[in-house]
């Protein structure tokens, strides 16, 4: 038997004091009073003090609520020659059957192959530059740059790009009213002409089979790509007109609903009319406030959370509730109609993305409803001082 050497015994020392310490801070345990114990056995630190709202529940939590966040951190990374993207799915986070999401990252040139799939396509420019084109089923194309907070929307099907733009290029957040959607398993150029056969594509296109030479074998998906001219050096002319419906919205231009301590932007068909299957809400929340309790009475919610920290407490009928913490770029999500709310627990704005699987955003305040009924009404079910509903707020408010 080797005798231990001296590195060794002061790197188990460092362990065992830091243990130490953290079996002493009553509050990295699931202890509250004379209910509960310390934890013995083997512990993972960094991730308990992401969710102190696990560890140690408030005692209003109760029964099964299934698992309803997940951290774009635990996702697979699929790394590409010009950029990244990473994915959070109903593989991922099973109770998300109506939507899924991807980040994605594109250098300066960096391109996502032209491509369409079965969803439709709702994005939000996280940073950086981007130009999208697209081409409808009527010949009308779109080509547009985005920037931070803008949105885009490609109906499903429709053939579309996406390049960064000199000189960071960009990252964005990408929305499908799918759970079962990946990025994985979409219709790219390149697949295409990789498994169609040569003699085919000549008669196509009209032209000699040698012209198809340096045609690319295999899928590309994201690479790398000279950045694009100015946009009016990148038009081109089409015969048949523009698009229809704008393909994009400038969210973070449009004036924001304030509230008491935040402020909310709603974009859905009232205002971007194209986007017939994602509606959005963009939520801030000042430190100390909180999204107030509400439901979704036409779709489940599914959220991406920008900055800050939060904590979600869900109420889901027959006695049962759970709350869960976030950071962001975190994922979560609230089955219709469940009641919850969204508490700003740092000390920095709390930003987040609300998405539903819906043409409009549609939520039910907890504190107007009962506003609007009769006060002897609600006084009846829960004893409240009639000078306690009377002050209720009968416009919503959906941050206080
Ligand atoms: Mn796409
Ligand atoms: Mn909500």
């Amino acid at each position: 038997m080797s005798t231990p050497s001296r590195r060794a015994l002061l790197a188990g020392a460092a362990t065992l004091s830091a243990t130490a310490a953290l079996a002493q801070d009553q509050t990295r345990q699931p202890v509250e009073g004379k209910r509960g114990a310390s934890i013995l056995g083997p512990r993972n630190p960094e991730r308990e003090a992401q969710n102190p709202n696990l560890l140690r529940p408030p005692t209003t939590d109760h029964g099964t609520i299934p698992n309803l966040r997940f951290a774009f951190a635990d996702t697979h990374m699929k790394i590409r020659e010009g950029g990244w993207s990473r994915e959070v799915t109903q593989r991922e986070l099973p109770i998300s059957t109506t939507m899924a999401g991807v980040n994605m990252r594109l250098t300066a040139g960096g391109v996502r192959e032209l491509h369409w799939h079965k969803q439709a396509e709702w994005s939000f420019m996280l940073a950086g530059a981007a130009r999208i084109t697209a081409v409808d089923n009527d010949g009308h194309n779109f080509i547009a740059d985005v920037g931070p907070g803008d949105l885009w929307y490609f109906p499903a099907g429709i053939p579309h790009s996406i390049q960064g733009l000199s000189p960071e290029g960009c990252e964005f957040l990408l929305a499908f009213p799918d759970g079962t959607f990946s990025e994985d398993n979409t219709f790219d150029l390149t697949d295409l002409f990789a498994h169609t056969p040569k003699d085919a594509l000549a008669k196509n296109f009209n032209i000699s089979q040698s012209a198809l030479d340096p045609v690319p074998n295999k899928d590309r998906f994201i690479f790398q790509a000279d950045p694009p001219p100015p946009l009016r050096a990148d038009v081109v002319g089409d015969p048949q007109g523009r698009v229809a419906q704008e393909m994009v919205f400038r969210l973070m231009q449009q004036p924001a609903q304030e509230a008491r301590g935040g402020r909310v932007r709603i974009a859905d068909t009232r205002n971007f009319p194209i986007a017939t299957e994602v509606a959005a809400a963009l939520v801030e929340v000042d430190p100390g406030h909180m999204r107030e309790i509400h439901w979704h009475p036409l779709a489940d919610e599914w959220q991406f959370y920008l900055s800050g920290r939060a904590r979600m407490s869900v109420f889901g009928a027959a006695e049962t509730a759970r709350t869960f913490d976030f950071q962001a770029g975190d994922v979560g999500y609230v089955p219709k109609p469940m009641s919850h709310f969204i508490e700003n627990t740092g000390d920095e704005p709390l930003r987040f993305l609300e998405l539903f699987n819906a043409p409009r955003f549609e939520d039910v305040s907890l504190a107007q409803w009962m506003a609007l009924t009769p006060l002897e009404l609600v006084s009846a079910h829960l004893n409240l001082a009639q000078s306690v509903l009377a002050a209720l707020p009968r416009e919503k408010t959906p941050v206080v």
